[in-house]
């Protein structure tokens, strides 16, 4: 039976034991004259017990990372180490405000400076600021930050063109646009790569940026990246890396030395912050020398062996967030690597590629890949379009992998793949995991062959079953009504 809602639990007139009343019951006045409606909001009559109960069943009949396998594609929804947690919570960290003095703060700073470092050596880059609040702030910061070195260069007026290939994140175009830019799709080659002869002939006087990611987004490697950071140059634009989903070459593999300009990375994916539904992110930007000046400001700074928050940067874009970013989510970060150090990002690294290659080897068969079939990074993309031919869909697919207890891959993007399904196994799952994933795959393939329509109105073990997203979508009713 499904949970009903608190309003339904509610039984008139439940005494709240909490709200102070008088002799004859009535509720003593408490609160200051202009604060008190003339009606009493709406809420529900229910017992703490009650409360505890209900929110703790709804909690249970969702999905999340501590309780199973969550493939989702490009989002690296990995397994996140409680000590970063522990380390975040510790009253030092976070009950500190953000006004105190710098005296008073100095760890805290302390924290931020090391943790730009420690960035800035994995990425090969001069300078980061930690300001931004998630992957799509950050690229907007790292895109006006571009903007600001060609304008103080005089070419502002010229460079009008971002450059993004056509399977790129959707965030990519979205944040070229507000910075102002007019955009223009690359279409990859046969091989899901970034076409060298076709950017040749886009790139021009009026490029100001590319805006990529290597791994691309099927998961595999842009082998000309050298030549492709060249034709760019060449013309004077610059190279943005979206480096969303870094844990593909953590500690192999450095942005700055495949000759990108500026990089964003998400705290909130690679460096081990639980993320989804919308909570604090951390989309810190890493430059090269000519871009720093243009960075936002305050930077923490070390002068002998003090921190402190310099404001002094004539040039730069200023500030893009309040007070100093998610610092929550900075000392996750600062935890995750410091406990790993270079090896362990190495390692981790190398696990995410293994695993992903190993689940593409056992689901090949059923599952093709959806470009050449060689050896991916940390995800990979294969085509549904053989379940589609028996009349179900990666959709299809999708929910059905929700009774198996698998939370379904990213599907439908990139869109240049037909029924792609977009898997990201991540470091942290064992290969028993991967073994039973793929087994439930390749059974889901068998049961579409069998009966489409019994996957195609999937799930059938869930609370729910399948709902209407495009209302949801369209006419979200947030509230509850009888
Ligand atoms: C997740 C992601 C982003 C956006 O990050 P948010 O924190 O969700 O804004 C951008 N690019 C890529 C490739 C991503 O995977």
């Amino acid at each position: 039976m499904p949970e009903t809602s608190i309003y339904e639990k509610s039984t008139s007139n439940f005494a709240n034991q909490y709200v102070p009343t008088d002799g004859d019951g009535e509720v003593t006045q408490w609160l200051p004259e202009h604060l008190v409606a003339d009606t009493p909001p709406a809420l529900p009559q229910v017992s703490e017990r009650e409360v505890i109960k209900h929110y703790t069943r709804l909690s249970q009949e969702n999905f999340s990372i501590d309780t199973g396998f969550y493939p989702l594609g490009s989002c690296t929804m990995k397994y996140n180490p409680k000590v970063n947690d522990w380390a975040a919570m510790l009253p030092g960290m976070a009950q500190l405000h953000p006004y105190q003095p710098e005296e008073t703060v100095q760890g805290a700073l302390q924290v931020m400076h090391e943790l730009s470092e420690a960035l800035c050596d994995l990425t090969g880059m001069t300078e980061t600021t930690l300001q931004p609040a998630a992957g799509a702030h950050g690229e907007l910061t790292g895109i006006l930050t571009i903007r600001a070195y060609h304008a103080a260069n005089g070419e502002d007026q010229q460079r009008r063109v971002v450059l993004v290939p056509d399977s790129a994140h959707g965030t990519n175009p979205a944040t070229a646009t507000m910075a102002g830019y007019k955009v223009k799709e690359i279409p990859a080659n046969e091989n899901g790569l970034v076409d060298l002869q076709q950017l040749r002939e886009m790139v021009d006087e009026s490029t100001a940026a590319l805006m990529l990611t290597n791994p691309n987004t099927i998961g595999l490697f842009e082998e000309d990246i050298l030549e492709i950071a060249d034709v760019v140059h060449q013309v004077g634009g610059q190279l943005y890396y979206d480096g969303a989903n870094l844990n593909a070459i953590a500690g192999l593999a450095r942005p700055g030395d495949m000759g990108f300009d500026v990089i964003h990375m998400n705290l909130h994916k690679t460096f081990s912050t639980p993320h989804g539904g919308g909570g604090p992110g951390c989309g810190p930007v890493a430059a090269k020398e000519h871009l720093v000046p243009f960075l936002p400001k305050p930077r923490v700074v070390k002068e002998s062996d003090r921190y402190h928050l310099k404001h002094d940067y004539p040039q730069s874009i200023g500030r893009i967030k309040g007070f100093w970013g998610n610092f929550g989510v900075m000392v996750r970060a600062y935890t995750y690597i410091t406990t790993l150090g270079i090896d362990g990002l190495r390692q981790s690294s190398q696990d995410a590629i293994l695993n992903a290659n190993y689940l593409r080897h056992l689901i090949r068969e059923a599952f093709p890949a959806s470009h050449l079939d060689r050896p991916c990074m940390h995800e990979f993309v294969v085509s549904g379009s053989a379940v589609k031919k028996m009349g179900s869909s990666a959709y299809g697919v999708a929910k059905r992998l929700l009774d198996y207890g698998f939370h379904a891959p990213t599907i439908y993007w990139p869109a240049i793949v037909p029924e792609a399904l977009m898997i990201e196994p991540t470091e942290t799952e064992t290969k028993e995991t991967l073994s039973q994933f793929a087994a439930a795959l390749k059974q889901i393939s068998k049961e579409v062959s069998e009966d489409a329509e019994f996957v195609n109105h999937s799930p059938h073990n869930l609370p729910v079953g399948r709902v209407d997203e495009v209302k949801a979508a369209r006419h979200p009713e947030l509230t509850w009504s009888s």
